[in-house]
């Protein structure tokens, strides 16, 4: 699948904080509100269900919102455990990892990354050195071992069972994984704990993996989201439908400037955001530009 030219990380990083980061959201990006407190890091960290748990990453920024969530998935009383997202390279965080593993006599028997980006795959090498796990990875640039990560793959470890779903979409190696007997899906950064995430894969890709997830809850009666960053979600059809109608009107806007008479991303953005600052435009037209390739395709 084609790679679209990387989304401008760096460009974000550089509005964070000022007043523009209020026009975000305008373009498809919601990231809404600056790193939680102490409060709400507290909240999310221990988070989970009967079978996961989150142990919050100490990386707070705009991007990854309170901090990356790292899951540790297992049955109750069982030793294996497979352990989520290890997050940034942080040794205090690897650590904890390591020690709350422990702390429940348990042995990291896999190590799955949902997608490739830094803030979740960037400690996977080392925890996997600390632990002897193999990571499990779409991207095999991120893998350890023989493993890769396929959608309908069911990982077991101490008679836990979590089903793999593809979900392209924020990246092309995108997966969530489904708990059943939690009636829980960890998301990763498909869907987040608050606002939306932006997008590094195809725009088409994501639709359909909102309507996936939105089956998905909808057939099975999924009862919480668990997300990458952020609080987890307990009205997975309302968070669903949100996601859905929020991605639709931003493309009624595309439309109805093409319609217009607009022909490129920026002839767009010169009629839809003509009154934001112009500083914010070369995001705008990143956004928009993802929203013509989707329609392109779409036809
Ligand atoms: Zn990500």
């Amino acid at each position: 699948m084609a790679r679209r030219r990387p989304l401008p990380y760096a460009l974000a990083r550089r509005l964070a904080g000022g007043p523009a980061l209020r026009h975000l959201a305008r373009f498809g990006w919601n990231p809404v509100r600056a790193p939680g407190g102490r409060g709400e890091m507290s909240e999310i960290d221990g988070m989970g269900t009967e079978r996961a748990t989150c142990l919050l990453a100490p990386n707070p920024s705009m991007m990854t919102l309170d901090g990356t969530n790292t899951w540790i998935l297992g049955e109750p009383g069982a030793r294996d455990v497979v352990v989520v997202d290890p997050g940034p390279k942080d040794r205090v965080h690897l650590r904890r990892v390591v020690d709350t593993v422990a702390a429940r006599d348990g042995r990291v028997a896999s190590i799955v990354l949902t997608h490739r980006h830094p803030d979740h795959s960037g400690g996977a090498k080392e925890f996997a050195s600390m632990t002897g796990a193999p990571v499990r990875a779409v991207d095999p640039e991120h893998r350890l071992g023989d493993e890769g990560l396929t959608d309908g793959d069911v990982l077991t470890a101490g008679g836990l069972e979590a089903r793999v779903l593809a979900v392209p979409g924020h990246t092309d190696d995108s997966v969530a994984l489904w708990l059943p007997a939690d009636r829980a899906v960890l998301t990763g950064d498909t869907v987040l704990g608050s606002g939306t995430p932006v997008l590094d894969g195809s725009l088409g890709d994501y639709l359909r993996t909102l309507d996936r997830l939105r089956a998905l809850a909808a057939d099975e009666d999924v009862a919480t989201l668990l997300p990458g960053h952020g609080y987890r979600l307990d009205d997975p059809l309302t968070t669903l439908d949100g996601y859905i109608r929020h991605r639709r009107e931003r493309l009624a806007q595309v439309e109805a400037a093409l319609a217009a008479g607009a022909r490129t991303a920026r002839e767009v953005v010169e009629r839809v955001y003509a009154d934001v600052d112009r500083k914010l435009w070369p995001v705008a037209e990143w956004s928009v530009q993802a929203q013509l390739d989707y329609l392109a395709e779409r036809g």
